[in-house]
């Protein structure tokens, strides 16, 4: 790439090492006209595929943008919102595919959203999921008060090797998993929990 400095397509790479625990390399470069130093970042792409067969690259503002209408009026930092979105694409990195199709960014969202704020999960879940009725977001509600009586009752037993209900697919709320012993990363069935994906509808992360 060039030289981000004169524009001077040609650099020596001076050092490389492993970023972002392994999944991506960073080169610091030295420009071969200027001899000025910059760095450059190296990571599998990650592509998302809309339903029209479109495919563009993942974009974690576009996931921000997304769970930000949904977060209107809540008390939601921004800085809340950049982890979901780091949360999110390391939760569809994990599943090791380069490209992924845009339901599922909008299903990486609800675990950690339902985490960092219930009211905001049920707007997002009911779009998502394409709530139809008031029985969906009773069975919504209903799933939630479980979950949450349930961390409860770990909190209180924190050795218990119960398995947390409504695990995320795609690792989603493996950190809880991790914290509990509960086996590897995304454990849990897809979908899993009360939440079965229903028709989808294009709302989701601006991916859609
Ligand atoms: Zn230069």
């Amino acid at each position: 790439m060039r030289c981000p400095f004169c524009r001077h397509p040609d650099s020596r790479v001076v050092d490389s090492r492993e970023a972002e625990e392994g999944s991506a390399i960073r080169r610091r470069r030295s420009c071969l006209s200027c001899g000025r130093r910059f760095t450059t970042m190296e990571e599998a792409s990650l592509r998302v595929v809309k339903r029209s067969g479109v495919a563009e690259p993942f974009s974690r503002a576009k996931v921000v943008a997304g769970v930000r209408k949904a977060c209107q009026g809540r008390p939601v930092r921004d800085d809340d919102l950049a982890l979901l979105a780091q949360r999110v694409e390391d939760a569809v990195r994990s599943a090791g595919s380069a490209e992924v199709p845009a339901e599922a960014i909008g299903r990486a969202i609800l675990g950690p959203l339902r985490e960092l704020d219930e009211v905001a999960y049920l707007r997002f879940a009911s779009v998502y999921l394409a709530f139809e009725s008031l029985t969906d977001f009773e069975n919504a509600i209903s799933a939630l008060r479980a979950e949450t009586s349930t961390s409860r009752r770990e909190a209180a037993h924190p050795a218990s090797p119960a398995e947390p209900a409504g695990e995320g697919p795609f690792g989603v709320g493996s950190s809880r998993s991790a914290l509990h012993g509960t086996g590897p990363n995304g454990a849990g069935p897809p979908g899993g929990g009360a939440r079965a994906p229903g028709p989808l509808i294009e709302v989701a992360a601006e991916h859609g």
